[in-house]
Order: C-alpha cells, then sequence, then structure tokens
C-alpha cells in the first residue's frame, strides 16, 4: 500500500496500471475511516484492477464557523486500515497541491443543490463537486464509489458526471450502521455519550417512516409532521431539515410517488449529523 501526495505520482500510477489492461476505480473521503468507507472500499476492489482511496479534507466544501479545522485527521490509523483491506494506493494531496495560488474554477450544480443541505450549507455542494471532479481528472476512474448516507451528495455528483459527459460510473452503495441503528460517520466521534444515545432518533424515526409509506401513507406533510413530532421529544435534538423529496431534482413532494427520497438533518450540540432512506413506491 502506498500513500501518494503528489497529482504526477498519482497520474502515473494510474498509467500504468491502464498499460496493464486494468480498471481503475476511486472511493474520495475525508478520512478517519469507518466500515462504511471500508465498504466502498471493498466493492471498489472487487471490480477494478487498481484502487484508489483519496483522502482530502476538502476546506472549499465548509462554510465559516463550520468544523473544517476541528474535523479528525487519522492519516497513520486510516493508512493501517486501508492496508489491512487489502487497498493499494492512498492518494492525499495538501491543500496546496488540489488549490494553489491562483487558483479561479468551480462547479456548480443547479437546483438539485438548492435545497435540505444546500439550504444549511451555502457552498457546500460547490466545494464538493469541484473537488470531485478534480479527482475524476487526476485520477481518471472507470468508477467512482459514494454512499447514500449522503443521498443529496451523490445526487448531485451523478448529475455532474452526466451533465459534464464525464467517463466514469458513479456507484451509490447503501449507508453502512452500527448495530444500534446510527449511520456510521466521522462527525459521531463529536457526540457526547448522552447525545450519541439521543442520535439513535434519526434511525428509529426513519424506520418508522418508512413502515408508514409502506402502510400506504402518501401524504408528504403527514410524513414530515410525524418527523418533526418524534424529534422534538428528544430534548438534545434540534431539526435542520425535514425534507420528502424526489431522487432526480431533489424537489419536495406533495404526494409520495416514485423513487422518494427522506432525509433529515438533526444537530445534537454542535453535531450536526444527516440520515436518509430511499424508498421506491
Ligand atoms: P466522508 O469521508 O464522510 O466525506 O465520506 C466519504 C464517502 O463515504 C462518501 O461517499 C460518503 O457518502 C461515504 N460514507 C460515509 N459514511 C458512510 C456510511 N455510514 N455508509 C456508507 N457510506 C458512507
Amino acid at each position: 500500500m502506498e500513500i501518494i501526495r503528489e497529482i504526477s505520482l498519482l497520474r502515473a500510477r494510474v498509467k500504468e496500471a491502464r498499460s496493464q489492461g486494468k480498471l481503475v476505480g476511486l472511493v474520495p473521503t475525508m478520512g478517519c475511516l469507518h466500515q462504511g468507507h471500508l465498504a466502498l472500499l471493498d466493492k471498489a476492489k472487487a471490480e477494478n484492477g487498481l484502487t484508489i482511496l483519496s483522502i482530502f479534507v476538502n476546506p472549499i466544501q465548509f462554510g465559516v464557523g463550520e468544523d473544517y479545522e476541528e474535523y479528525p485527521r487519522h492519516l497513520e490509523s486510516d493508512a493501517t486500515q486501508v492496508e489491512k483491506a487489502g487497498g493499494q494506493i492512498i492518494f492525499a494531496p495538501t491543500v496546496k497541491e488540489m488549490y494553489p495560488q491562483g487558483y479561479a474554477t468551480y462547479i456548480d450544480v443547479e437546483r438539485l443543490t438548492a435545497g435540505l443541505c444546500g439550504a444549511s450549507r451555502p457552498h457546500h455542494f460547490r466545494g464538493v463537486t469541484t473537488v470531485v471532479a478534480k479527482l475524476f481528472n487526476i485520477a481518471t476512474p472507470d468508477n467512482a464509489y459514494f454512499g447514500q448516507k449522503d443521498a443529496q451528495q451523490a445526487l448531485v455528483i451523478q448529475r455532474m458526471t452526466k451533465d459534464l459527459n464525464m467517463n466514469v460510473l458513479v456507484h451509490i452503495m447503501p449507508t453502512v450502521r452500527e448495530a444500534d441503528g446510527l449511520a456510521m460517520s466521522s462527525r459521531n466521534s463529536y457526540l457526547s455519550l448522552a447525545e450519541r444515545k439521543a442520535a439513535l432518533i434519526l434511525s428509529q424515526t426513519l424506520k418508522q417512516v418508512a413502515e408508514k409509506i409502506r402502510g400506504g401513507e402518501r401524504d408528504a406533510s403527514a410524513i414530515q409532521a410525524f418527523i418533526v413530532e418524534k424529534i422534538s421529544l428528544e430534548p438534545l435534538a434540534t431539526i435542520d431539515y425535514a425534507a420528502v423529496v424526489d431522487t432526480e431534482e431533489i424537489r419536495p413532494l406533495k404526494e409520495i410517488s416514485g423513487r422518494t427520497l427522506i432525509a433529515l438533518a438533526v444537530r445534537f450540540g454542535k453535531t450536526r449529523l444527516i440520515d436518509n432512506i430511499i424508498l421506491e413506491v
């Protein structure tokens, strides 16, 4: 397993793999790896001859006052995990390597980024799509792997690759959860014990929402009201948003039909967690 910090060296490794007829898979992450990331890595390994896991805490996707500085960085233990999982390359560029002096180009996916996390985190998706487009140009992957845990992000990236005719297949993998249902996230490490317990309200609420919809509920506002009522009962939780949207345009639905994303963002103290389910109705 090799840790690569320079774009030119990564390009050389990719060129070499291609000359051997290998497919290239990319798993973009911000590090502090957990089983959710490793599931993406496993899938990438199974489908590609060369697998690259990138670790880059991307400054331009964090807003003012967000957790860019505090975001956990554990390259050494991440490397141990990737090595153990049989990963071949970690690409961990510096901020200067990705955004050198004079950097001026950004990618904006319209509409799909207006609501949900885009509403509470202005410029967040612009940062995400820009860094992912750069990683795609650097690693030129055949396949790239993202988690449904960040559903809006994955849908926005799929739209970017389609709209810009990028030659990469974007795979969205299921959310990996702790035994008690909490979606794995690097940010879970911020939670106090009491907040960690309270955070179960997300997966529990989504489970009940799925039951309601499977039971025939089609009124999106009734589902939203249910979510707000349920989460308000948890004193440590503050709702950021509860959305019922389609998966094409990420627009609010009145009546639930077709492929439907039910997405939540909830604050526990200073920690903002997201979770979601996608149902085919
Ligand atoms: P992050 O390091 O949080 O930016 O996440 C990197 C990638 O891993 C993104 O595509 C995430 O959606 C994905 N990911 C994060 N947590 C999970 C999880 N619990 N299950 C599946 N994928 C995840």
